[in-house]
């Protein structure tokens, strides 16, 4: 961790290895007027100057002199989002992080600032729909050509790379909504080959389980809106990285304006330092859900990375320090089964997101997929029984019985693929 010389001070007094020391001391500033213990909100859009011969002083020195937090305007600094860009770079064990307004803001800010026309990024498939759409879509009209490789292929990974021309490597571990994992070392000792940059976007692991940044990920991305807030309240996005990468991300985003807004930042720091606490919880919460449902006759099947039946479970195994609070697993029904054992959820909200303290469920055929095919929906590995629940901070005990309940109605026996794609097709008729 390194901190610029005009850091906000964090108790230097405390052993800072921990993640919720780190959460609850890194960054925190101290208000010097009232001695007040959390970081002030600083609720304004610009900086004024004393005479011009002050900002003179700070357009030499980007200080007043007194080695305390100065900017010219909000777009380019604010000392509550300050504060917790220090916080989470400590946590992902970086140099420095920077915070934007949402996930899709850090992703779409980073690829903008760091890509050319006539650039070349390869992404893993089962990855955060809207990222894949940026990329396909919008990099395209810029000239920016985007190949997407099936997860967990890394022959085909470095078969996609067209040396000089590709620079940018993007996955998600764990992914959305299968929980596979990134072999990080694998994909750093590729990229480095042919000097292209990489991005792990952590937001399922958090900087708790996983630390992208210390395997030689360039950048680590997280959704904020997710466990690092923690409370389903608000939306930002971070980066982390070294600090010459950010600076320049910082800069890029004063030009681009994608910046969050100190109230948000205040909430965001509050959520963080419990970040350890809950997602601890959540891990051992989600390893019981699993466990459970691995033996339940009403589920095909699950995936979570903490069970020996997952494809990346020996990866997770070696780089993860827990394994998230998100288990997808498919029902063994059709669509409208699956929906019936959705709606009997007593505790879980229906609700996209993950994260935060409360439990959320969803069918994402119907819930991010929902405009789509049966066949494009397959095609993206998208199936019609598939429950991705995001667990919360309730008692395990309460959420094993509500999952009893709700699966109870079940039949025992499986229902025919072709008798699925009926019934979907039946669906929009009403
Ligand atoms: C939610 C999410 C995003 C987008 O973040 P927002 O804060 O919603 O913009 C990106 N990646 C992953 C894995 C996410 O879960």
């Amino acid at each position: 961790m390194t901190q610029s010389q005009n850091a906000p001070v964090c108790n230097e007094k405390i052993n800072l290895e921990g993640d919720s020391t780190r959460s609850v001391h890194v960054g925190t500033t101290r208000n010097k007027a009232y001695g007040a213990l959390t970081t002030p909100i600083v609720q304004t859009a610009t900086y004024t100057f004393r005479d011009t011969a002050a900002l003179v002083d700070f357009m030499e020195a980007k200080t007043w002199g007194d080695g305390e937090f100065r900017e010219e305007y909000g777009r380019y600094g604010n000392p509550s989002v300050q504060a917790v860009e220090q916080k989470l770079a400590a946590l992902d064990s970086a140099e420095d992080a920077v915070l934007y307004a949402s996930g899709m803001n850090a992703v779409t800010s980073l690829l903008l600032t760091v890509l050319s026309s006539g650039a070349h990024v390869i992404m893993t498939d089962d990855c955060y729909r809207r990222t894949r759409q940026f990329c396909l879509t919008y990099l395209k009209r810029f000239g920016i050509e985007t190949t997407v490789v099936p997860m967990g292929d890394y022959d085909a990974l470095e078969a996609a790379i067209i040396p000089k021309k590709t620079r940018f490597i993007i996955s998600e571990s764990p992914t959305n909504p299968y929980l596979r994992v990134a072999d990080l070392e694998h994909i750093v000792e590729i990229a480095r080959q042919y000097r292209i940059r990489t991005l792990i976007d952590s937001t399922f692991a958090t900087p708790v389980n996983q630390r992208p940044y210390e395997f030689g990920i360039d950048f680590v991305l997280h959704s904020a809106t997710k466990y690092l807030s923690g409370h389903n309240d608000i939306l930002a996005g971070v980066i982390a990285g070294r600090a010459d990468r950010i600076k320049a991300l910082k800069d890029a985003r004063g030009v681009l304006g994608g910046v969050v807004d100190p109230q948000n930042a205040f909430l965001l720091e509050r959520g963080i330092k419990t970040l350890g606490l809950r997602v601890r919880q959540q891990n051992a919460t989600a390893q019981a859900v699993a466990e459970y449902l691995q033996s339940h006759p009403a589920i095909e099947r699950v995936w979570y990375p903490g069970l020996a039946s997952h494809p990346d479970h020996d990866i997770a195994a070696r780089q993860m320090a827990g394994f998230g609070g998100v288990v997808s697993f498919e029902v063994a029904g059709d669509l409208e089964t699956t929906s019936r054992f959705i709606d009997r959820m007593r505790i879980p909200y229906i609700a996209p997101s993950l994260g935060g303290v409360e439990s959320l469920i969803e069918q994402p055929a119907i819930m991010s997929f929902y405009e789509l095919s049966t066949e494009e929906r397959l095609a993206l590995g998208m199936k019609d029984n598939l429950v991705r629940f995001a667990i919360g901070i309730e008692d395990v005990d309460d959420i094993l019985n509500d999952l009893e309940q709700a699966l109870s109605f079940i039949p025992r026996q499986r229902v025919s693929v072709r008798l699925v794609e009926q019934l979907w097709e039946q669906r929009f008729r009403y």
